[in-house]
């Protein structure tokens, strides 16, 4: 089980959590971008309600921060159903499945976050339950215990994963839509922006929305972030107003840089090339360098470094790219570039 130590820009403080709520997509028109998913979603709705039947079960996955529990909230309130979330550390035993399930209303959803991380035990409730709206529950023990099978009504659940690798294929098989949502580019993130400084009435140039768009690594709750922090800054230095001359500043005091790298990131990266000649080296060892546990390190971090084309996955591990160097200003060593020119 992978637990995240430290989530770099990633981290939600409770503040945040507030914040990423008050500013989350009320309708489809709020939700921006990840056009095939939303068609898609829209199309299984349709088809449920004709059908009076809930919605099949929905498998989201991606990196943090891009719309996976909002687009949950935006089916529920579409289909006119209640949504539980949970989360799967949160769910310790069989029995706290058993009576979060009982307790659904016909049609709800529940939304498991982060559903790769689910006990075994707890998993193998869940298989009749997608399957058969049925739980089983052994009554008893020893010699006279029996399975009595208990009926639920009719309900949708909506995972959400950052790593679907590591799910079961028996879990991962129950589900009857399953879509990846991508990084955002920049003009998706700017009108997100743009909506959400309307929302929290923060004056804002447009100079400054693609500034912030530029650093906000493709992800919505990143670009948020970025945005509230900037207020702050601009607050108490600028008369609230962000522009242009100002918005940098605030970016730069926030340690995010021009493609939105942070100091982890950087870290990640020095690593390769300072210590380990631009690799390939193998993910446990940056980790290990780094002092970062390998789930965050291939979570939150090489996503968008891969994205950008900084880093190339290789069979024998990871190889920064010549952008890397030009990008911390690191002169390309003559043995390298071969070495590089022969990997990538
Ligand atoms: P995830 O569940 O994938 O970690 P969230 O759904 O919590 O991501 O999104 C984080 C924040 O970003 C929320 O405030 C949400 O409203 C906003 N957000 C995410 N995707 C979009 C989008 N496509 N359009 C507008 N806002 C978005």
């Amino acid at each position: 089980m992978v637990k995240n130590k430290k989530q770099p820009v990633e981290e939600i403080e409770p503040e945040e959590e507030i914040l990423f709520t008050s500013l989350r997509a009320g309708d489809w028109g709020e939700f921006y971008g990840q056009k095939n998913v939303k068609e898609s979603l829209k199309i299984a709705i349709a088809a449920a309600k004709k059908r009076k039947e809930p919605i099949e079960h929905i498998l989201l996955y991606g990196p943090p921060g891009l719309g996976k529990t909002t687009l949950s909230h935006l089916v529920a309130k579409e289909m006119g159903v209640n949504i539980r979330i949970t989360s799967g550390p949160a769910i310790e035993r069989a029995g706290d499945l058993a009576s979060i399930l009982t307790n659904l209303e016909k049609g709800d959803v529940l939304f498991i976050d982060e559903i790769h991380r689910l006990q075994k035990t707890v998993e193998e409730t869940l298989y009749p339950a997608m399957e058969d709206y049925a739980l089983d529950i052994v009554i008893g023990k020893g010699p006279s215990a029996r399975t009595v099978r208990l009926d639920l009504p009719p309900f949708t659940i909506i995972g959400a994963t950052t790593r679907i690798g590591l799910m079961s294929a028996p879990l991962r098989d129950r589900f009857g839509v399953i879509h990846r949502l991508s990084f955002y580019d920049p003009k998706e993130l700017e009108e997100i922006i743009e909506k959400a400084a309307k929302k929290l009435k923060v004056p804002v140039d447009n100079a400054s929305i693609a500034e912030i768009a530029k650093r906000a690594r493709g992800t919505p709750r990143i670009a948020l972030k970025i945005l509230k922090r900037a207020r702050d800054f601009v607050q108490v230095k600028a008369e609230g107003k962000l522009e242009k001359g100002n918005i940098k500043q605030a970016l730069n005091l926030l340690e995010v840089d021009e493609v939105g790298l942070d100091s982890s990131d950087i870290r990640y990266l020095r690593s390769i090339i300072e210590k380990h000649n631009g690799g390939p080296v193998g993910i446990e060892t940056i980790a290990s360098t780094i002092s970062e546990d390998i789930g965050t390190v291939e979570e939150v971090i090489e996503p968008y470094l891969m994205q950008i084309g900084f880093i190339k996955k290789t069979t024998r591990g990871r190889v920064a790219t010549e952008s890397v160097y030009h990008h911390l200003g690191i002169e390309l060593p003559k043995s390298s570039k071969e070495g590089q020119s022969k990997l990538l």
